[in-house]
C-alpha cells in the first residue's frame, strides 16, 4: 500500500507548540510513523528542503509552491512515478490541494478537517466554511476524531460520508509518575481560541496560592500572549514558553492537573497526554474532551470561569479524587495508544482501496 499524505499548511516535522504547528503535526508524525510499518508513506508539505526520510518507508517531500493548484500538479507528477493507492489530506488548506489533485490522481481521497470552521463557537470565517463544505462533498470519506463531531457534520451535510477514528497518544512517552505537585498545567499554542482568560479568571476567583504553568508559544501573533501576561499580572503564573514535545512528559508529571479551557477543541490531544500521565483534566464539556476524559478521568463543566474554578478547587482539595481520576485516565488512555489507532487506519485504508477496485 502506498499512501499520499498532504500537509500543505505546516510541515509535520516542524517544532510543535507555537506558530501554526500544533496537534495536527503530532497526529501526522505519530500516525504515519506507525503506518510506515505496513505501507509506504509520502507526505507532501510546502518548502524547499527537497525530499527527506524521517524513517524507513516514509518520505517528507517538500514542494516549493505557494499556489495550491501548482502544488497539486507537483503531487500528480509524483503519482505518475509512485502510483499511490490513496490520498489523505489534513486540514482545509490541504483539502484545497485535494480538490485540484483528485482530477489527476483518481484514487480514493480521505480528508481530516482537524478543526471544523462551522462548529467553532467564536469568530467563524465564512469563506473557509464554504471551502470546507466543498472539500467534504468532493472527497470519498471524512475522518473525524470524535463521534460528536461526526454527528454534527452528518446533521449539517447528510450527503457527506463520515467515520470516527480518535486520535492517539504515545503511552511510552507519557507515563504515570508519583510526583504530582499542586500546580495547574496548561499545554497548547497561545491563541484566543484556547480560552486562557477563563483560567486566569478562575485563579482570580479562587484567590489561592496555586501556581499555573503555561506551556506553549505564541500562535496568532504576540499580542495575545502579551495580553495574557498583563491580565495575569500579580498572579503566580509561570510562562514556560514552547517546550519540545519529547521534553513535555516532565511537565505533566509535576502537575496536579491539566486545564484545557478552550472555547473550541475538536479533540484535544493534551487531554489524552495528561490521562496517559495519570493526571486529571479540567475543561469544558462541549469539547472533544467529552469522548476521552468523559466523566471519570477529570471534571468537565459548562464553559465559564466560575464552574472551572469550582472544578479546580474540588480537585485541589481532594488528593484521593485526583489519584482516582488520574488512574482511570491512565487506564482509558491505553485504548488510544497510537499503535492501536494506526491499526484502525490501516483497516480503513484497505477497505476504501478495496471498495474502489
Ligand atoms: N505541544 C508541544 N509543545 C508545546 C505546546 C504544545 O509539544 O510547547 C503539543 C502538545 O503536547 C500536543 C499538541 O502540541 O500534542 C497540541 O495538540 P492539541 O490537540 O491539544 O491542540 P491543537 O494544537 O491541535 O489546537
Amino acid at each position: 500500500m502506498r499512501i499520499c499524505v498532504v500537509s500543505y499548511h505546516a510541515s509535520p516535522m516542524a517544532r510543535v507548540g507555537a506558530g501554526k504547528s500544533g496537534g495536527m503535526s503530532i497526529v501526522i508524525r505519530s500516525l504515519y510513523g506507525y503506518l510506515a510499518r505496513f505501507a509506504e508513506i509520502d507526505i507532501f508539505t510546502q518548502g524547499s528542503r527537497g525530499i527527506i526520510e524521517p524513517g524507513p518507508r516514509m518520505r517528507l517531500i517538500h514542494i516549493a509552491e505557494h499556489d495550491p493548484q501548482r502544488f497539486a500538479a507537483a503531487i500528480a507528477g509524483h503519482h505518475h512515478r509512485r502510483q499511490y493507492d490513496l490520498m489523505h489530506t489534513h486540514y482545509w488548506s490541504s483539502g484545497v490541494v485535494g480538490l485540484y489533485a483528485r482530477r489527476g490522481l483518481r484514487i480514493p481521497w480521505l480528508h481530516t478537517l482537524h478543526t471544523v470552521e462551522v462548529l467553532k463557537t467564536m469568530r467563524r470565517d465564512k469563506t473557509r466554511i464554504e471551502i470546507e463544505e466543498e472539500i467534504m462533498r468532493a472527497c470519498d470519506l471524512v475522518v473525524s476524531p470524535t463521534r460528536q463531531e461526526a454527528a454534527a457534520i452528518s446533521a449539517r451535510y447528510p450527503e457527506v460520508r463520515v467515520i470516527t477514528i480518535p486520535h492517539g497518544v504515545d503511552t511510552r512517552r507519557f507515563t504515570p509518575t508519583r510526583n504530582g505537585h499542586h500546580n495547574i498545567l496548561f499545554v497548547g499554542r497561545i491563541e484566543p481560541i484556547k480560552g486562557i482568560h477563563f483560567l486566569i479568571d478562575a485563579l482570580k476567583i479562587l484567590k489561592l496560592d496555586v501556581g499555573l504553568t503555561l506551556v506553549g508559544g505564541s500562535s496568532k501573533g504576540a499580542a495575545n500572549l502579551e495580553g495574557i501576561r498583563t491580565y495575569a499580572a500579580g498572579l503566580p503564573v509561570e510562562f514556560a514558553g514552547q517546550v519540545e514535545h519529547d521534553r513535555l512528559a516532565g511537565y505533566y508529571s509535576r502537575a496536579a492537573m491539566l486545564a484545557v479551557p478552550s472555547h473550541y477543541e475538536s479533540f484535544g490531544l493534551v487531554g489524552l497526554e495528561a490521562m496517559a500521565s495519570a493526571r486529571p483534566v479540567v475543561g469544558f464539556s462541549h469539547t472533544g474532551l467529552q469522548e476521552t476524559v468523559g466523566r471519570d478521568a477529570g471534571i468537565l463543566v459548562k464553559m465559564g470561569a466560575g464552574d472551572l474554578a469550582r472544578a479546580i478547587q474540588t480537585l485541589l482539595a481532594d488528593h484521593g479524587l485526583r489519584y482516582r481520576l488520574g488512574r482511570r485516565g491512565w487506564q482509558k488512555a491505553r485504548a488510544f495508544d497510537w499503535s492501536r489507532i494506526a491499526h484502525i487506519y490501516q483497516r480503513t485504508y484497505e477497505r476504501i482501496i478495496e471498495e474502489e477496485e
